[in-house]
C-alpha cells in the first residue's frame, strides 16, 4: 500500500513538472500569438500629462522574454526604444537594498499597497510618510534619495549603473522625456518637499526628485526589460551577461513589493489574473516575473486609467495563461483516498 502511495506522488510529480515545462516553439509561437490577438486593441490612451510621452506612436507593440538560461524570444517592435518610467523603480530600490539593507526600506517609506494613485498625497498624509512603498511616487522619490553619494553625479552613475547591469548593456537617458518631465514635474516636486517634511528624504529634495525624473527617462527596449526582469527571475544574476547584479537574498523583498504594489490600484486584480509579481510605467511598458524560470516584458503606449499598458497587459496575461506559468495554479499532488469525506 505504502509503495502504491509513493507512486502516485511521483507520478504527480512528473506530472506538475511537465505542465511547466514549455519547449521552445511553444514559447515563440505563445509570443506571436499574443501579439496577434491584441495588435489591434485600440483602448486606453498614451499618458498625456508628460507632453513627450503623447507624441509615442501608439500603435508600437513588442513583447520579449528571457529564461533564467539566458534564452530570448520576441515578437513585434522589439529595438524600439521607449522611456523606462515607474519600472526604475524596480531597479533603484534593488540598489538601495544592495547598498543599504533592508531596513533602509522597512523603516522608512515600508512596503505597503497604499492602494491609491501612484502619485497620491493623500497616501503620503493619511501615513505621514510611512506605510506606502518604493513603487509609487512618494516612496520611489525617498527610495532614489536613498542612494549614496558626495554629489549628484556620483548618484546618478550609481543609478544608470545598475539599470544598465540589469538591462546588461550601456543604458542612456531619453532626453526629450526627461526635458518634458523636468518641466511639467510639480506635482512630484511637492510630493519630494513633503517626503522631506516628514523626515522621509534627509538629502535635497529637489536633487532627489531631480533624479528620480531622470531615472524615468531611462531609454529601454522589451528586450531589455525582459532581460532586467529575468535577472530577477534569476535570483539577481543577468542570465545573458552570467553578471551578479544584486545579492540573491535581496530578489524576494523586490518581488515583494512588485506583487502587493506593481500595477498601482489594480494589483490586486492583476496578481488574481496571473499571480506574477509585476511593474508598469507610464511609457507602456510592464514587466513580470515567473520566478526562477522567465522574465517577460511587453510594451505598447495606451494605458488604461491607473497608468498601465492595455495591450501589454493582455499580452502577458496571455502569456502567463498558455505557458501555464501561474504559480498559484496549482495542480493537487497525489490521488484521494478512497473512503475519505469527499466534497
Ligand atoms: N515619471 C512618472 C511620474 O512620476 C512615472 C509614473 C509611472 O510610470 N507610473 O509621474
Amino acid at each position: 500500500m505504502k509503495n502504491i502511495a509513493f507512486a502516485l506522488i511521483l507520478l504527480s510529480s512528473v506530472n506538475v513538472f511537465a505542465r511547466s515545462t514549455s519547449s521552445a516553439s511553444d514559447v515563440k509561437s505563445t509570443l506571436s500569438e499574443a501579439h496577434k490577438k491584441f495588435k489591434d486593441l485600440k483602448d486606453g490612451k498614451n499618458a498625456d500629462y508628460i507632453p513627450a510621452l503623447k507624441k509615442v506612436p501608439s500603435e508600437l507593440f513588442g513583447i520579449a522574454l528571457v529564461t533564467v538560461d539566458g534564452k530570448v524570444y520576441t515578437a513585434g517592435d522589439i529595438d524600439k526604444q521607449f522611456s523606462i518610467q515607474s519600472i526604475s523603480k524596480v531597479f533603484t530600490l534593488s540598489h538601495v537594498l544592495q547598498e543599504s539593507g533592508e531596513k533602509q526600506i522597512t523603516d522608512t517609506v515600508g512596503v505597503d499597497a497604499t492602494g491609491d494613485v501612484f502619485n497620491s498625497i493623500v497616501a503620503v498624509e493619511k501615513n505621514k510618510g510611512h506605510e506606502m512603498n518604493p513603487l509609487v511616487n512618494p516612496g520611489a522619490i525617498a527610495t532614489t534619495s536613498m542612494v549614496k553619494g558626495k554629489n549628484a553625479d556620483e548618484i546618478w552613475n550609481k543609478i544608470i549603473n545598475v539599470h544598465s547591469a540589469f538591462a546588461g548593456r550601456p543604458l542612456e537617458v531619453n532626453q526629450e522625456v526627461y526635458k518634458s518631465e523636468s518641466e511639467t514635474n510639480q506635482r512630484n516636486q511637492a510630493i519630494g518637499k513633503l517626503m522631506e517634511a516628514y523626515e522621509i528624504i534627509k538629502t535635497n529634495p529637489e536633487q532627489a526628485t531631480d533624479l528620480y525624473t531622470r531615472q524615468c527617462s531611462i531609454n529601454v527596449n522589451a528586450k531589455d526589460l525582459a532581460t532586467m526582469a529575468a535577472t530577477l527571475a534569476n535570483g539577481g544574476l543577468n542570465p545573458v551577461t552570467r553578471t551578479k547584479v544584486i545579492d540573491q537574498k535581496h530578489v524576494k523583498g523586490v518581488l515583494a513589493v512588485m506583487s502587493t504594489a506593481g500595477l498601482y490600484d489594480n494589483t490586486g486584480q492583476w496578481l488574481f489574473k496571473t499571480g506574477l509579481p509585476a511593474k508598469s510605467g507610464v511609457g507602456g511598458g510592464v514587466i513580470a516575473i515567473v520566478p526562477g524560470k522567465f522574465g517577460i516584458a511587453a510594451f505598447s503606449p495606451r494605458l488604461d486609467d491607473a497608468g498601465n499598458s492595455v495591450r501589454a497587459q493582455r499580452a502577458i496575461e496571455y502569456i502567463t495563461e498558455k505557458l501555464k506559468a501561474n504559480p498559484y495554479d496549482i495542480q493537487p499532488r497525489g490521488e484521494y483516498v478512497i473512503g475519505k469525506d469527499e466534497r
